[in-house]
């Protein structure tokens, strides 16, 4: 049988990972997005059940001693984690997955053979662009952007041990980066279902 591809994509806080991903979502077939669990409030324009599953602390600490999460990392105060059950679901029916994790939660899937994941980590063109489109968003207090800008010098040390590097400079490159990426993984031999033949072939 074949199994979906699981596309974990990390990168530090306000690189544009959202973005990115919304317009890769948005323009590719068979691929669904894993809505974590987190404690952080809603930002505006944020949805419960879309954007994240907002719920409280209790809750989360329920569901992680329950076994609930694939992975689950607490960053930048808050916590986080991936459903098993939501992602497995996609992934047994053969479509692809997205995750948008970060470099803990990432690290925690390194391991795990029988989901085979693709990692990869988009990057800001630099400390200065991340922290002006930190800024520019508008929707963290200063305190917040300032552990966020402290957090991403370790997370950016992390990227040396994914499969793929996207900078995010102009936006409609890095998007065709990433469309080539999953385009690419999707090719593997060893991905294709059980028994896709060659195409017919006389020498
Ligand atoms: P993340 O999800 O990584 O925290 P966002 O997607 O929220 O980041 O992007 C942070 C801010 O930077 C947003 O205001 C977004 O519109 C802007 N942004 C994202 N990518 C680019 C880009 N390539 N060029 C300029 N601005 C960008
Ligand atoms: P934000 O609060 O800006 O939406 O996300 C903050 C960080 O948490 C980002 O690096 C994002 O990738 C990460 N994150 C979101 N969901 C999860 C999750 O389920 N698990 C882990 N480990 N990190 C997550």
């Amino acid at each position: 049988m074949s199994q979906g591809c699981l596309f974990v994509v990390s990168a530090p806080s306000g690189a544009g990972k959202t973005t990115l991903l919304k317009r890769i979502l948005a323009a590719t077939p068979r691929i669904g997005f894993s809505v974590s669990h987190t404690t952080r409030q809603p930002r505006r324009g944020e949805r419960d059940g879309v954007d994240y599953h907002f719920v409280d602390r209790a809750d989360f600490l329920r569901r992680r001693e329950h076994g609930d999460f694939l992975e689950w990392a607490e960053v930048h105060g808050n916590f986080y984690g991936t459903s098993r059950q939501a992602v497995n679901r996609v992934l047994e029916q053969g479509g692809d997955v997205v995750l948008d994790i970060d470099v803990q939660g990432a690290r925690q899937l390194k391991g795990l053979a029988d989901i085979d994941p693709v990692f990869l980590f988009i990057a800001p063109p630099s400390a200065h662009v991340l922290e002006q489109r930190l800024r520019g968003r508008n929707t963290d207090d200063p305190q917040v952007i300032a552990l966020r800008l402290e957090n991403a010098r370790r997370e950016m040390v992390e990227a040396e041990w994914y499969d793929y590097l996207v900078v995010n400079d102009v936006l409609a490159q890095a998007e065709a980066l990433l469309k080539a990426i999953i385009s690419a993984e999707r090719c593997r031999r060893r991905r294709l279902p059980d028994g896709t033949p060659l195409p017919p072939y006389r020498a």
